[in-house]
């Protein structure tokens, strides 16, 4: 049944009931989403379910939440004004400021007026009779749209223990990316932490300043590297401004989007006392340097990725006073066979405060959350406040928390649990006319999100003012190309280090209890990514799509 939108959050909207595009989520890919569609002169609506836009960085506001990219590489490109007229004040921009630049935009390019916040898309039904999507929100309100951009974040799902009494706890409880707009007074309370990912890395120093008592519940203790992040003074950020051309050609160049690029030469190429020395370089440069700005084969092989685990370690373990508990927070696990974390210089040495202790819960184990906490095998843990660490439902959770239903009343969700299957991640067979931004097994809003998104997001804009102004009635991923796709990304899947470790990872499905091991990243350079997209729609979709009237 669809009705006009009364759309409560946006009187603007009311008495709409039907749309050539409905975008979902307002955050850096769906705003420049909706912005494009807009431009073409196409009628859209973006449907956010935060009270603002900025996505990750409107949700995950928990103390310490900062970029990992640098700033200067993770903004928009396409607006001359909007790079000449920001400053960025640090290497890594910490979240208020960053939500402050996506505020900035929606208000500078007047976004929000045709925005509805507050609102969750709980449905999309493909009524075939009319090619469209039916959208249906929490608020009571079903649209009409002959596409819909899903930019629902890869990281927005997000995912607790899989234990009972969740609910019993009576204390406060907070996952990290569902963190209360008026932040979490810590002073003088027993706090638990669960997880020590990148979020926790980062949420647990801020934490261990204030607590009366932090207890740290951690599972798999993973690689912690140095961000090296300092303020950036007027003349610098002149100078970015000056060079935004050529850092855009630089990202865009790059296998993920970063500044820094696996380097081709090998480590054999390297005596053993040049390695170190290039290990030493790169330890103290920003960011992804330290894993990216290196020889190739250590995200390959086992031995040159076991070498430079070695030099990690060798500078992590002094760090920890206590030595047994110090052996006990080094990773077990290759180099990025689960994506690396990265702290301020100030994550192992909450360790040696006396108001902070670890729990390692593959040892022991936790049962059950309490009304007063946290009960594991051995012991129990009182404390007023738990922080859920515990990471997100990557690639795939947030589609799936969609009741979406496609061609023939076949439901997403259903295809998904058996098997994943898309075609570049961006639509999935039988459901004509989705795109779906930042899904399983494609490159468009992975990595270094805003430029991964940059050409995908052009090129599903373009395509739309196509399918509606050209008479078409859908666009659909076909079944063989996809199946080619995946084919292709199994054998990814089966490349590199993170394949042949057992470890606990997003990018295999393994870190959300009962999923099946499926590779749900993609391999796939972003400029060969981009060049694919280009070519598509250079050969009127006769590649792996299907264009119908
Ligand atoms: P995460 O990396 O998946 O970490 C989740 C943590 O919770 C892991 O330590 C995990 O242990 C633990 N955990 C999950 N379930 C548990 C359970 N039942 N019992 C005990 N421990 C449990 O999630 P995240 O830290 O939120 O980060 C996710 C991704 O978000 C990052 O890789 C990064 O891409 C992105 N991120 C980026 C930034 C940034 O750019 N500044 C900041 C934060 C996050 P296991 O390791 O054993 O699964």
């Amino acid at each position: 049944m669809v009705s006009a939108l009364t759309a409560k959050t946006n009187p603007l909207h009311q008495g709409i009931d039907r749309y050539d595009a409905v975008v979902i989520g307002a955050g850096p890919s769906g705003l420049y989403e909706l912005h494009l569609l807009r431009e073409k002169g196409l009628r859209v609506l973006a449907i956010e379910a935060g009270g603002g836009v900025g996505g990750t960085w409107y949700w995950n506001r928990y103390p310490g939440c900062r970029l990992h990219s640098e700033s200067y590489t993770y903004q928009y490109f396409w607006s001359e004004e909007l790079l000449e007229e920001w400053q960025w004040s640090e290497v890594f921009a910490g979240q208020p400021e960053l939500e402050r630049y996506y505020n900035h935009v929606a208000d500078k390019y007047d976004l929000r007026k045709d925005i509805l916040f507050d609102t969750r898309v709980e449905a999309l039904t493909f009524d075939e009779s009319a090619d469209e999507w039916q959208v249906r929100t929490d608020q009571g309100d079903t649209v009409r749209a002959r596409v819909v951009v899903a930019t629902v974040g890869m990281l927005s799902a997000p995912i607790y223990p899989d234990v009972p009494g969740l609910d019993s706890f009576e204390g406060e409880a907070h996952h990290t990316s569902r963190w209360p707009h008026e932040g979490v007074d810590f002073r003088g309370k027993r706090v638990a932490v669960i997880g020590t990912g990148a979020s926790g890395v980062q949420v647990i120093p801020q934490i261990a300043k204030d607590a009366a008592h932090l207890s740290v519940l951690i599972r798999t203790p993973n690689y912690v590297l140095p961000l090296r992040n300092r303020p950036l003074d007027a003349a610098e950020s002149a100078d970015l401004r000056a060079r935004a051309n050529e850092i855009h050609d630089r990202i865009s160049s790059t296998v993920l989007g970063f500044t820094w690029s696996p380097e081709p030469k090998p480590t054999t190429d390297y005596t053993p006392e040049e390695l170190r020395a290039h290990y030493e370089k790169r330890w103290q440069e920003p960011g992804w340097a330290k894993v990216f700005g290196l020889p190739h084969d250590i995200l390959l092989e086992d031995g040159p990725n076991k070498t430079y685990a070695d030099f990690i370690l060798e500078k992590s373990r002094p760090r920890i006073h206590d030595a047994e508990l110090a052996e006990k927070l080094m990773p077990k696990h290759a180099v990025m066979a689960k994506p690396a974390d990265y702290d301020m210089d100030n994550y192992y040495e909450v360790f040696n405060q006396d108001n902070v202790d670890a729990f390692f819960v593959q040892d022991n184990p936790i049962e059950a959350i309490t009304p007063t906490g946290i009960r594991l095998r051995d012991g129990r843990l009182d404390v007023d406040v738990i922080v859920y660490a515990t990471g997100f439902e990557v690639h795939t959770g947030a589609f799936k928390r969609i009741d979406i239903i496609g061609a023939g009343g076949v439901k997403l969700k259903e295809v998904w649990d058996d098997k994943v299957v898309t075609y570049l991640g961006l639509m999935a067979p039988g459901f004509p006319n989705l795109f779906l931004v930042g899904g399983p097994n494609g490159r468009a809003a992975s990595g270094n999100c805003p430029i991964a998104f940059e050409v995908a997001g052009e090129w599903i804009a373009d395509t739309t003012q196509r399918l509606v102004e050209g008479g078409y009635a859908r666009l659909e991923a076909d079944p063989v190309a996809a199946q080619e796709w995946g084919r292709r990304i199994e054998q990814d899947g089966r490349t590199g280090v993170g394949a042949r470790s057992e470890v606990s990872s997003y990018a295999y499905g393994t870190n959300v209890a009962g999923h099946k091991r499926q590779f749900l990243a993609a391999s796939i350079p972003l400029p060969e990514f981009n060049t694919l997209l280009r070519e598509i729609a250079e050969t009127d979709f006769t590649t792996g799509f299907i264009l119908s009237r």
